[in-house]
């Protein structure tokens, strides 16, 4: 059986966990500043706040930008549940953006055409969350420029991106946007079993994040509302969250991340060879934009659909073969969930048509040549 994804866990990250389980902290600690400072660093950002998942972390920046009810979230169908469920979380409402068909990013011209048309109506949304779907940077650029024209947030959620690059400079350095979401879940380029974090320029951001984290809790005296009681005294001055990650966690998480460049150049040196053995195949490839250096989360090869021979049937033949395909992602406007709000089929239809062809081969960096090469010779007789 070959996944889709796995983790790598070498020596040296069962090492530091296990100095971190013999160590006087368990919960967050010294080892969550240590990672949280290595991922900066990496970024070029100045802060980073680490919680227990991407999922807490879209939500934390949600609120930390102040969405709430009567507020609108745009993100784009072509993404997991989280990167909209937030929105639901804080009580905002939520709506789409059509995918860019080359890319299965958030499509900037689509984003344009929606925004005048939301101004034109007085129902901006308050925050935008543009996916860099399979490690891709989004057009960042021009989403910063519509951003600054229209005033929204952009949240980036780069759970896919880490070790990625747009423009020549590291996705997480949030110089296109508020806030960059990184996951590290298993399947993910860096993990810490579960686990996410929050980068952003903003120290006024970051001290919100912070106390967001740990049930809204400060110990900083200049925030309370009333004098210090004593050496002991914390005030709980709105509603936060348990989000926290734990030491032992983020000790693998800043092992990991001594090898992240590794972990990306493997991945581009497998996307290389898949590129060259399917080539010639009746198929939709991944396409690159030059301003974007891909972490390659996933590799997405689309199968035109044909009577008897369409994903389906290559998915299952593949499945069939010990190859454990998947499909990122079912658009989330179509989810029973987001029905009920009232979305229906054909209403992002970019989104819709690439789901339809989608299917996703194994990559990750323990991969091997001898298991590509099984994946490259299951997919070329399934699909001839
Ligand atoms: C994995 C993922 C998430 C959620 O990450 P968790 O760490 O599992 O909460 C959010 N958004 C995207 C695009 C993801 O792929």
């Amino acid at each position: 059986m070959i996944p889709y994804g796995r983790q790598s866990i070498s020596a040296a990250d069962v090492a530091a966990v296990t100095e971190v389980l013999q160590s006087d902290w368990l919960t967050q600690g010294p080892a969550v500043e240590r990672f949280e400072s290595c991922v900066a660093a990496y970024c070029g950002v100045p802060h980073a706040v680490a919680v227990n998942s991407a999922t807490s972390a879209l939500h934390i920046a949600c609120l930390a930008l102040g969405l709430g009810p009567g507020d609108t979230l745009w993100t784009s169908p072509n993404t997991f549940v989280a990167s909209a469920n937030c929105a639901r979380y804080c009580g905002a409402s939520v709506d789409f953006v059509d995918i860019d068909p080359r890319t299965y990013n958030m499509s900037v011209e689509r984003l344009a055409e929606k925004l005048a048309q939301a101004a034109a109506a007085g129902k901006l949304p308050k925050v935008v969350i543009p996916v860099h779907f399979a490690g891709q940077s989004c057009d960042m650029a021009g989403i910063d420029a519509l951003a600054k024209q229209y005033g929204f947030k952009v949240i980036e959620d780069a759970s896919h991106a880490i070790g990625g690059r747009y423009r020549g400079e590291p996705v997480g350095n949030c110089r296109y946007s508020d806030l960059t979401v990184f996951s590290f879940h298993p399947v993910k380029i860096v993990t810490t079993a579960e686990g996410g974090m929050v980068l952003t320029r903003s120290a006024e951001l970051n001290e919100r994040l912070v106390r967001l984290r740990s049930h809204g809790i400060t110990r900083d005296p200049s925030l309370m509302h009333g004098a210090s009681q004593g050496p002991w005294y914390y005030e709980q001055i709105e509603l936060g969250f348990n989000y926290r990650m734990t030491d032992l966690q983020a000790a693998l998480g800043a092992s990991q991340m001594t090898r992240l460049d590794e972990f990306v150049a493997r991945r581009h040196e497998l996307v290389r060879r898949y590129d060259d053995a399917l080539r010639e195949l009746p198929v939709t490839l991944p396409w690159q934009h030059p301003d974007s250096y891909s972490a390659f989360h996933l590799y997405v090869i689309k199968v035109p659909q044909r009577p008897g021979k369409g994903r389906r049937e290559v998915f299952e033949a593949l499945r069939a073969r010990g190859i454990l395909v998947n499909v990122h992602y079912i658009p989330v406007h179509t989810q029973p969930y987001y029905r009920e709000l009232g979305f229906r089929e054909g209403d992002f239809p970019q989104a819709e048509a690439y789901y339809a062809e989608a299917i996703t081969l194994p990559l990750y960096y323990s991969l091997t040549y001898e298991e590509q090469d099984q994946v490259i010779k299951a997919v070329k007789e399934v699909v001839r």
